[in-house]
């Protein structure tokens, strides 16, 4: 099968590394040209539209609702390009409401779409272990599921067209405001002379500590900020959580104060570091 991947940042490059090694014939495009030409044994490809032109399957992997427009419709987008044989998966986390208005552009152009975001980071993306969370007709996962399966240890279909995209951003909003509320614990433990170690190890082994509180709250008492997941995508993970929440009638109060932490990191110029920076900003709070 013949295999693009739109979007080469922290998790596409990963996610298209798994492809070649498996053996997809593969072709890469990237708007920062020079992240794609350093990428090995695929074809780089100038544009979006270029990129899907002869392809299976068209994966997209940017940042958000606008960069997905982008490569998808865009002037150069990949959309119009591809063969109605092909199939269009967009697994960036994104709006619901974005989702369905792509998925029924795909419709009229009558080329398959299925929306497939993610969870897992940067260490999924690079062992090919992700779980796909997959919304759209079970016959094209089908289809796809040996290029989804290269990439991930599951592959969870949950509905319609736009399901994988709700539960993603219902599964990111438990993230945001649990590592939000971990940076002021890991800072309460410090300030009140507890051994931090200690203080991490404990919250880890006991009802706190799922997966994400355990990884963060290392990286926050290492005082490790290479990125993994960068802050202003949480930010945006918790709006377009926000968003969609309010629209079926849910207020998650929660999630704006989360967001405010993660908008305030960005602000004191921590947007190239990881979401566990946000600490900093609680070790320094006087009130
Ligand atoms: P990233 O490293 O910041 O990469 C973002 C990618 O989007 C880059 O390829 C970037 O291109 C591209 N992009 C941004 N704006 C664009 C635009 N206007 N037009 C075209 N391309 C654009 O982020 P990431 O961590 O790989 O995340 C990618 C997606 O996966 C996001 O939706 C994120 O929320 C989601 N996600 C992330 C994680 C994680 O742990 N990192 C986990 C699950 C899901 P340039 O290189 O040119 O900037």
């Amino acid at each position: 099968m013949k295999v693009t991947v739109l979007g080469l940042g922290i998790m596409g490059a990963g996610m298209a590394r798994q492809l070649a090694q498996k053996g997809f014939a593969l072709t890469v495009w990237n708007r920062d040209a020079a992240k794609a030409a350093r990428f090995a044994g695929a074809r780089v490809a100038v544009t979006p539209a270029d990129a899907a032109r002869g392809a299976d399957v068209v994966l997209a992997m940017v940042a958000d609702d606008e960069a997905s427009r982008g490569v998808w419709l865009g002037e150069q987008g990949a959309l119009a390009a591809m063969s109605t044989s092909a199939i269009a998966i967009e697994s960036s986390t994104l709006t619901v409401d974005w989702i369905r208005k792509l998925a029924a552009a795909a419709a009229t152009l009558g080329v398959g779409f299925l929306d497939a975001p993610v969870t897992g980071s940067k260490a999924q993306a690079e062992s090919g272990t992700l779980s796909f969370l997959v919304g759209g007709p079970a016959d094209l996962l089908e289809r796809v599921r040996p290029v989804l399966a290269a990439m991930s240890g599951s592959i969870a279909h949950l509905g319609p067209c736009g399901s994988g995209a709700m539960m993603k951003l219902i599964n990111n909003f438990l993230c945001g405001v649990q590592v939000a509320s971990l940076a002021e614990a890991i800072a309460m433990a410090e300030r009140s002379g507890l051994d931090v170690r200690q203080a991490a190890a404990v919250l880890g082994a006991g009802s706190p500590g799922s997966p994400l509180v355990k990884i963060v709250g290392q990286r926050m008492v290492d005082r490790d900020y290479q990125p993994n997941f960068y802050i202003p995508l949480m930010a945006k993970d918790l709006s377009y959580a926000r968003q969609t929440f309010a629209s079926a009638g849910i207020e998650i109060k929660s999630a704006d104060v989360a967001r405010e932490r993660f908008v305030a990191a960005e602000r004191d110029g921590r947007g190239q570091q990881d979401i566990a920076a946000i600490v900093e900003l609680m070790r320094r709070q006087t009130q």
